[in-house]
């Protein structure tokens, strides 16, 4: 008798502690935003324009932060988010992607699920409205993790993904810029300025730029999610950062969710995402430190110019770049703060 009781306590107890485990914990939520970074400066700004990404990048945040708070999960908050800035053209994602040298736009994108491990991940694609709903679907729809080109295409276009006519993709100051570019055998970063006038035209231009997010549940997970045209004069075929997993973007539960902004070569080359967690998670770096050592030393020593979005599974978060602004916002307890630059 006294056994019984013994065991129904303890299945109470086991019971009790599953539940108040699952239990949504709002207080946490938080959702944080990047749409690009480089030389971005009050003095290249125009008033209606920094109104303009001011307004797109609050909607974003309002969007994903209405997913969490209805008890969405982190993974269907940054889907949303990125879409919001997908179909607008002041960013180099999906509507306002930038050219390539062959004069197509091709777009890379990556999203993760920091509980599990899971992720999603397309190239070069030209046909796809929102990037990320692919992404998303390679990794709830496939045993795969990257997709590229062609194939990712039909498979996306098999899983109900919207597909659009490449034309669908053209703005004029894209292309304006890309003609001004060809034949300088470079490729640019969308949101970079300069001192010459064919630099110029990307301080003038910067009507773009690399859209990420991040975001914390009210279970307790992180994800995070990437998506890019990549940069203005890539040659054929040119993957950027923001696809592969560990450089661009990654989320783990166990340190943090990143999204980055930047020269794709060089975040590629410093594995920038996972060095991060890896800080996080190997020297107990907290996430600002973290992101910190690898933006403002090793990117700066390497030469990367660029940011990124970093989220712990606390809701603590770091946003540091080491250009001159980056198109940035947070989202949580309900109030929601945007930036563009440094000060
Ligand atoms: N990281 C992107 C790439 O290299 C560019 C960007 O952030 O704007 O493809």
């Amino acid at each position: 008798m006294k056994k019984n009781l013994y065991f129904l306590l303890l299945f109470m107890l086991v019971n009790f502690a599953a539940l108040a485990q699952t239990k949504p914990d709002y207080s946490k939520i938080t959702l944080v935003i990047h749409g690009g970074a480089g030389t971005i400066t009050r003095e290249n700004m125009t008033p209606e324009k920094e109104k303009a990404y001011k307004e797109k990048l609050n909607e974003a945040l309002e969007t994903g932060y209405a997913v969490l708070k209805k008890g969405g999960t982190s993974l269907d908050a940054v889907e949303a988010t990125i879409k919001v800035m997908e179909d607008s053209p002041l960013f180099n994602a999906g509507k306002g992607a930038v050219f390539t040298n062959e004069g197509k736009n091709e777009m890379d994108a990556a999203i993760m699920d920091g509980k599990t491990l899971k992720a999603g991940s397309i190239a070069s694609v030209t046909t796809i409205k929102n990037p990320i709903t692919a992404a998303r679907a390679v990794m709830d729809k496939s045993e795969h993790v990257m997709m590229i080109g062609d194939g990712a295409e039909k498979f996306a276009k098999m899983n109900g993904v919207e597909i659009v006519d490449p034309s669908y993709f053209y703005t004029e100051t894209r292309f304006n810029q890309l003609q001004k570019l060809k034949g300088e055998e470079k490729t640019k970063l969308d949101h970079d300025g300069g001192t010459s006038s064919t630099e110029n035209i990307f301080v003038e231009g910067k009507k773009f730029g690399t859209v990420g997010a991040v975001a914390l549940d009210a279970y307790g997970n992180l994800a995070a999610a990437t998506s890019t045209g990549g940069m203005t004069n890539k040659r054929y075929g040119r993957v950027g950062d923001a696809p592969i997993i560990g450089a661009g973007t990654y989320a783990d539960n166990n340190s943090c969710a990143v999204s980055a902004t930047g020269h794709g070569e060089y975040f590629i080359r410093a594995v920038v995402a996972h060095d991060i967690a890896s800080l996080m998670k190997y020297k107990g770096y907290s996430v600002k430190k973290a992101a910190d050592e690898v933006v403002l030393k090793k990117l700066v020593d390497f030469g990367g110019e660029g940011g990124v979005i970093a989220l712990d599974k606390n809701g603590n978060f770091a946003m540091p770049f080491n250009s001159a602004g980056m198109y940035r916002g947070f989202i949580k307890n309900d109030k929601a703060e945007v930036s563009i630059y440094k000060d």
